[in-house]
């Protein structure tokens, strides 16, 4: 039976790209960054990096590279994040957090853009 399944898999090629599956240890993928890339896909998450990466250069694009997140809106990110540790599965809590801290840092850029806005003279 199980011989069968594989014969499947292999017909099939890669979930992530189509290619052969010679020579990889693993029945669904040709190789780890296909494995990778179909896993992120499915739960909906863009890797931490790039998250990062977003959320600078939005930053960036503001002018606010630099703005510090004021410390009452950490603690309430934190205290959200402590909720969200209990009662949720290891990988969703790691996407969700690196979710709310690009989402903090964009949050406090745009608040320091708005500020510069107001004083800027007219
Ligand atoms: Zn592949």
């Amino acid at each position: 039976m199980s011989e069968i399944i594989a014969a499947i898999d292999e017909a099939l090629g890669c979930h992530e790209c189509g290619g052969p599956l010679d020579g990889s240890v693993d029945h669904d993928f040709c190789s780890e960054p296909c494995h990778r890339a179909w896993h992120g896909r499915r739960v909906g998450i863009t890797p931490e990096p790039s998250l990062d990466e977003i959320a600078h250069d939005i930053r960036a694009r503001l002018g606010a590279e630099h703005v510090e997140v004021p410390p009452e809106r950490r603690e309430e990110i934190g205290r959200a994040l402590d909720a969200a540790q209990r009662h949720l599965p290891e990988d969703v809590f790691s996407t969700l957090q690196s979710i709310m801290e690009a989402a903090l840092r964009v949050d406090a850029a745009i608040d320091d853009y708005e500020q510069r806005q107001q004083h800027s003279p007219h």
